[in-house]
């Protein structure tokens, strides 16, 4: 399977046997296969009489047979698939109907003639037959049973597009039993395959006008004629529907046709079948004198694109051994298990793309051949695939980048981008975007262990990485030789991990333990050039493996001489006698794994040896280690008091995170003629045990504000306005997650948030106020934050614990939570969020400023006293502005003028609710409820005395949402009668509750400015 990257999670050992071994036994089992199957295109369903002879090669004798039934991993919502696919995050079968499901069922297991007892397992897609007289050791029996089939939409690989049908796992067979005892797995969208060997005799029944796509050789001459003439049709042609005779094209036949298909030696049959295929036809000839025919299935018009299937059985003949089918395919239909899907002799992809197809054509030599176990070892498989694969477009020179990426198909855009010129560039930056992260996880583990991200990034990016190093250490020759004589001495045997790796040393006699360590660990390789003088280079090996690395001696950039040495830990001086060098750099082709390269250059001459030079870059770039990168983008940003802004944001890192990020973004604002704007410094460490990272950061901002409007109700306002300046240091904690699939993220965040004020220069001339205004005093918040995000993809749920000291004056201690639950309904995209919201001041002071206070309503900037929020006018108490809500405290979507009648500084516990409606309308219903100890003072000639009533408020309404969580506009319909008494106090002229006025008070809007904040989202971003 070729992978497309995606993100994603959770814990299942689907195999049987923790601790398998690790190599093959000298026998294995023979499944023979006689089928005959037909295709009802009107129902979507097969069916099909099915006689194995199961042949028991093994030592043991054989009580029972496991039967993998994957038909029905597509049955109802409870199988091993679909739990796997909803913890990857995609919903899509979790919501599909019945009719767009499938399953297998009408069977009748009957063993040499005699029913057999046989029953479902807990994964419904896999049954136990128990035998009734024991398979001794080097006996057969034959297993027979009638089944039908429903075939589901597509969903992963098997499936149907209207009457396109893709038939892949689709019949009973046998679980492989080999040195691990029998190895039954429920089917996987993440993970792969383990089968038998043994031959196909099917017959496929179809409508007479369908093209067949199938595994083995065709035996209908009649057939072979047909699909001649199908290789001249023109697509146009082929896709006109103008005339009655075109249009019948697309209508079955009421006659059917058998069409026979046999095969050796090959462990599963896959077909696919289509009214609208065409056919392009090639062949190519092996060293051996052997033909091969190659097919291409294809509904669109391409290019030739068969010559691809040419080129890859060439290229991974010569590489590893012959082909030794006759015959090899390609077909293009919709897939959602990656880009393309391999089955013996025929692949499946997506697109007809040179990359895809010489990856799935190449399976057909460790998938088919080799035929390993994916499930538990897919580096076996994957691995190797996408190294030849890699290797394959580095000989080609084709761009090394998949879709997605593609940028422009030229190799100056490659460069320009960062991928580097060689197709490895690209897994490399794949590695380097989970191993920078401390997200990685070990190569030679299950499949469905690795975090779906990690599928892509270790399987098919770390461990291709590692044979390409492996390569470049033992040189072409060796490495390839080795490569054949274990191709040569394990094909159709089923080898496992030990058998390369003892094969692996013997052939080559080198010391591979390096090797090993890198497969499974996740110990980073880095080495470090420390100095160099008179050709004695002292290097340093930062990590605990001993691999071995090559250095190179350079001149003008380019590569005089590159020594490979073997590796150590620790400190060690190497040896360069050559002459005029302008500078060293460790793996200058980048062929190891090397995860911090900005330590591998050296210069000879200059004061800063180790300095690379400055790059700056519009926008961004991925990574160059030998440069100093600096991005740059214009920005520009407006609120109330600065009015508009313009200016240049630097930044120095996008994708892969690195050890120290910074964004820096200065802005010259027209309203107070000042400098103004944020920056951020981060440093994070990677740890082991309980946190994953650490980051150690401070981030700054600076804008204009206007206190007096907060308090007051100046008429007209004041013109004046005050500078904030936010100095925080931060320091965060990623806790470890114990099992790498699960989706539940958990940090711990300490951060001192000091607020500082400053007259900005427009105060002095301000008309109504005097100059001689005292600043208001600067305070210090401490913050200690815990946040559980539960990223699910039905459900999802996030906890925020917060303690805060706050230092203003007086030391004042508050504590709050929040809990949000999404229940997502039946179908997608409808759903209720749920938000539970609870506070309390744990100490008490008459001199504290309401604006630390708990409040009934979601709050405006005034009550913002962390200044976190983007506010467009972060102190108005009136007017557009001050109806901008955040969300904090109860959160009720009335203005925050309203709010006034029910803060405290005692305690507070609300709850939001937002649904949405049935249909298309992007309206949705909400309540607030809140149960608030609101406080109220009096003050008397003989000082001021406060109460505290426990009082419950509610609003409901109706909710816009024009982009959701980032705009949206509330519109309140009841609420109760204390908010309803303080619209009329303060909006007297509007009293008549139907009036529109009075309506238009209540609305609210929310607009999330730091959602779109682009760096952020980038260095949050998967890989696509
Ligand atoms: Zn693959």
């Amino acid at each position: 399977m070729r992978a497309i990257l995606l993100f994603i999670f959770s814990v299942i050992s689907f195999c049987l046997f923790s601790q398998p071994k690790q190599k093959q036994a000298n026998w294995q089992q023979k499944t023979d296969y006689n089928i005959s199957v037909k295709l009802n295109d009107e129902q979507n369903k097969l069916s099909a009489f099915e006689k194995i002879t199961y042949t028991n090669n093994s030592p043991n004798e054989l009580n029972e047979i496991y039967i993998h039934l994957w038909p029905n991993a597509y049955r109802n919502i409870e199988t091993a698939f679909a739990k796997q696919k909803l913890e990857n995050g995609d919903a899509e079968f979790y919501y599909s109907t019945e009719e767009d499901k499938g399953w297998i069922d009408s069977l009748d297991f009957k063993i040499n003639g005699q029913r057999a007892k046989w029953y479902l397992t807990k994964d419904i897609d896999i049954c136990k037959i128990e035998l009734l007289q024991p398979l001794k050791s080097g006996e057969k029996l034959e297993i027979t049973t009638p089944f039908s089939v429903k075939i589901p939409k597509v969903f992963s690989r098997m499936g149907h597009e209207g009457q396109m049908y893709c038939v892949t796992q689709w019949y009973p067979k046998p679980a492989v039993y080999d040195a691990n005892g029998w190895n039954a797995i429920p089917y996987l969208d993440e993970g792969e395959f383990y089968s038998e060997f043994g031959s196909f005799d099917v017959s496929i029944s179809v409508p007479k006008n369908y093209v067949v796509a199938a595994t083995g050789n065709l035996q209908n001459e009649d057939e072979k004629v047909w699909l001649k003439e199908r290789t001249n049709i023109k697509a146009e042609e082929n896709n006109r529907t103008d005339t009655i005779k075109n249009f019948q094209r697309f209508v079955s036949s009421k006659e059917f046709k058998t069409l026979r298909f046999l095969q050796d030696s090959v462990h599963d049959f896959a077909w696919f079948c289509s009214k609208r295929f065409l056919v392009e036809q090639s062949s190519v000839v092996l060293k051996s004198g052997k033909k091969v025919n190659t097919f291409l299935y294809h509904v669109d018009p391409s290019q030739n694109s068969v010559k691809w299937i040419d080129s890859a059985i060439n290229f991974y003949s010569k590489l590893l051994g012959e082909y030794p089918y006759d015959n090899a395919s390609a077909v293009v239909t919709p897939l959602k298990a990656g880009a393309g899907m391999e089955y013996p002799t025929i692949t499946n992809v997506d697109a007809a793309e040179e990359g895809v197809i010489v990856h799935e054509v190449g399976h057909n030599w460790f998938y088919g051949i080799l035929a390993n176990n994916e499930r538990t070892y897919p580096w076996m498989d994957e691995s190797f695939n996408n190294y030849y694969e890699k290797r394959f477009e580095y000989k080609q020179k084709i761009p090394a980048l998949h879709r997605g990426f593609h940028f422009n198909k030229s190799g100056d855009k490659n460069q320009r981008f960062g991928f580097g010129e060689t197709p490895f560039g690209l897994l490399q930056q794949n590695y380097l975007f989970s191993a920078r992260k401390n997200n990685d996880q070990p190569v030679n583990i299950p499949a469905p262990d690795f975090e779906e991200m990690n599928y892509g990034t270790i399987v098919y990016g770390k461990a291709p990485l590692m044979f390409h190093q492996l390569q470049d250490y033992l040189g072409d020759s060796l490495f390839d030789a080795m490569m054949q004589s274990y191709y040569e001495k394990w094909k159709f045997k089923h080898p496992l991990p030990e058998d390369f790796f003892d094969h692996a040393k013997s052939f080559t006699g080198k010391n591979l333990d390096w090797f090993n360590q890198l497969f499974s660990t996740t110990t980073k390789p880095d080495y470090k050039i420390v100095s160099a003088r008179k050709g004695e280079i002292v290097i340093k090996n930062k990590s605990s493996i001993a691999a071995p690395f090559p250095v190179s001696a350079m001149k003008q950039d380019s590569v005089i001489s590159t020594k490979w040495f073997e590796g150590f830990t620790g400190k060690k001086t190497i040896l360069f006698t050559e002459k005029q060098i302008d500078k060293f750099r460790i793996d200058a082709y980048e062929t190891t794994l090397d995860v911090y390269r900005k330590n591998n250059t050296i210069s000879t001459r200059g004061i800063f040896k180790k300095m690379e030079p400055i790059s700056f870059q519009l926008l961004g770039n991925l990574e160059n280690p030998y440069k100093t990168q600096i991005f740059y983008s214009p920005i520009i940003g407006a609120n109330l008091y600065n009015k508009t802004m313009i200016g240049m944001a630097f930044y120095n890192s996008l994708i892969p995170q690195k050890k120290v990020e910074y964004a820096i973004a200065p802005m010259y604002s027209f309203g107070t003629n000042d400098v103004v704007g944020y920056a951020n410094f981060e440093r994070h460490f990677n740890t082991d045990g309980i946190f994953k990272q650490v980051h150690v950061g401070v981030n700054g901002a600076r804008f204009g504000y206007n206190y007096f409007n907060a308090f007051t109700n100046f008429s007209p306002f004041p013109t004046f306005a005050f500078t904030y300046n936010k100095i925080e240091p931060t320091l965060c904690f990623d806790l470890n997650k114990e099992n790498k699939r699960s989706v539940i993220e958990q940090s711990i965040q300490f951060r001192s948030t000091f607020i500082l004020f400053s007259k900005n220069a427009n105060s002095n001339n301000d008309p109504i106020y005097p100059p001689s205004f005292t600043v208001p005093a600067n305070y210090r918040v401490d913050e200690l934050s815990y946040f559980m995000n539960n990223k699910k993809a039905i459900n999802k749920n996030a906890l925020k614990v917060t303690l805060q000291n706050i230092n203003d004056n007086v030391d004042l201690v508050k504590i709050f939570a929040e809990f949000k639950q999404t229940i997502n309904y039946e179908k997608p995209k409808k759903k209720l969020d749920m938000r539970i919201f609870g506070g309390m001041f744990l100490t008490q002071s008459t001199a504290l400023p309401t604006n630390y206070y708990f409040l009934m309503c979601g709050n405006s900037g005034y009550f913002d006293y962390m200044f976190d929020h983007s506010l467009l006018g972060r102190s108005e108490v009136d007017g557009l502005f001050s109806h901008q809500l955040i969300e904090q405290g109860g959160n009720m979507h009335i203005p925050i003028d309203v709010a006034y009648i029910v803060n405290t500084d005692s305690w507070l516990f609300s709850a939001n609710l937002v649904t949405t409606i049935p249909g298309p309308i992007p309206v949705r219903l909400f309540v607030d409820v809140g149960y608030i100890n609101a406080k109220s003072s009096i003050t008397t000639t003989s000082g001021t005395t406060n109460t505290y009533t426990p009082t419950f408020q509610y609003v409901a309404g109706a909710k816009i949402v024009v982009v959701e969580d980032v705009f949206e506009i509330n519109l309140p319909l009841f609420n109760s009668d204390d908010i309803e008494s303080k619209f009329g106090l303060l909006y007297g002229g509007y009293k008549d509750e139907n009036s529109l006025q009075h309506l238009s008070h209540k609305i609210t809007f929310t607009l999330n400015l730091n959602k779109l904040n682009p760096l952020k989202a980038i260095r949050t971003a998967a890989i696509n």
